[in-house]
């Protein structure tokens, strides 16, 4: 299935929920979920559905949304997270937390995970001094993730950084925005991952 490409902002409303993802509108008035808090369409001010599935369902479409991923990449991190060791949900999340873009987001270097993703693609990070420009990347404990030399001067990242610097950092990374670098210091576990979803509903959906 392809990636969802339709106005950001439904997607909140649709899950009920911010999920962050058109930066500092995020932190405004303008948020369209705090103007509008229903569902989108003809019947989104109808009675919410509360069926088993229903939840099951949301609860993976939230995640996804939350991360921008299509429906095929997801179920190949939930298949990644089967296969290591610890509670498969938990998995999940610290996989889909330890992507590139998310990392770089996460660290205040742009302003949305949307923005993030295309700043990695066009190739303005490196990892322990190597230029990746794979979004998808997975970023390990002691990477050291970099604006590239020549990526230093650009307004934008400049602006970013400012704009974030009051922002709070999450524990498991730390941030020298003189040197324009960051480090994973230690894999996030899920007391760390800020998002409010009930992960057990995920496995149990895939498991059905
Ligand atoms: Fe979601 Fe941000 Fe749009 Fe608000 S402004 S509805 S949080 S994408």
């Amino acid at each position: 299935m392809a990636r969802y490409t339709g106005p950001s902002c439904r997607l909140c409303r649709r899950e009920g929920k911010k999920l962050f993802l058109k930066g500092d509108r995020c932190y405004s008035e303008k948020c369209a979920l705090a103007r509008r808090p229903f569902a989108p369409g003809q019947h989104g001010q109808g009675r919410a559905k509360t069926k088993e599935y229903g939840l099951m369902l949301r609860e993976k479409q939230m995640t996804k949304r939350f991360y921008g991923l299509s429906e095929s990449q997801f179920r190949k991190y939930f298949e990644m997270a089967t296969k290591k060791d610890g509670v498969v949900g938990e998995n999940l999340l610290i996989l889909l937390e330890t992507r590139l873009d998310n990392v770089v987001y996460r660290l205040g270097l742009a302003m949305s995970r949307a923005e993030a993703r295309q700043l990695v693609r066009h190739a303005h990070f490196s990892v322990n001094g190597k230029k990746v420009n794979i979004p998808s990347y997975l970023v390990k404990a002691g990477d050291v993730i970099a604006v590239r030399e020549n990526s230093r001067s650009s307004d934008k990242i400049k602006a970013v950084i400012e704009a974030n610097a009051s922002k709070p950092m999450p524990g498991w990374l730390e941030f020298n925005a003189s040197a324009y670098e960051g480090k994973l210091v230690a894999m996030p576990t899920r007391a760390d991952i800020d998002l409010p979803v009930e992960e057990h509903l995920i496995v149990e959906l895939y498991s059905k």
